[in-house]
């Protein structure tokens, strides 16, 4: 599990915690590296992890869901399938270690944006246009000049 701190890969467990089902184990850890403590909840890799969208229904997470809008998000960008199908992995995989169950769907959205920013700007934007619930054209906008300032690939944009 890396440090949230310093991207480190080992660290101690200080205290462990099972849930009354047993489907989860609560561990804190703390890196071998820069000493920063963390939680991380351990789940049965067999087991489905659980999100809870905004409307508080509880749904087993779905990589088939998740993998369309990434293809959707990235239509024309020439990112390979297998780019993307890694990038569902990694996104299950962090949520299945990094947050209490049911996981809330903005914090799944978050771990999705996160990794889209550094893997295609225009990405990005097209995915956060649709999770982040922009409230109006000038929020995108704002959106939009905030990723320009720091990188130019927003330029080709289509419309
Ligand atoms: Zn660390």
């Amino acid at each position: 599990m890396l440090c949230p701190n310093c991207g480190h890969t080992e660290s101690k467990v200080i205290d462990s915690r099972s849930a009354k089902d047993g489907s989860t184990i609560k561990r804190r850890r703390e890196c071998l590296s820069c000493g920063t403590r963390f939680t991380t909840f351990e789940r049965r890799e067999d087991l489905p992890v659980m999100v809870q969208k905004r409307s508080g229904r509880i749904e087993p997470f779905d990589r088939s869901k998740l993998l369309r809008s990434l293809v959707t998000a990235t239509v024309k960008r020439n990112i390979p399938l297998a780019t993307l199908q890694e990038l569902v992995d990694t996104i299950e995989n962090d949520i299945r270690y990094k947050y209490r169950d049911p996981v809330p769907s903005q914090e799944l959205g978050n771990e999705v944006l996160i990794r889209l920013a550094k893997l295609d700007k225009v990405a990005y934007i097209r995915f956060a246009s649709v999770y982040k619930d922009f409230q109006n054209l000038d929020e995108f906008n704002a959106e939009l000049q905030n990723l320009s300032a720091s990188d130019s690939s927003t330029e080709d944009i289509e419309s």
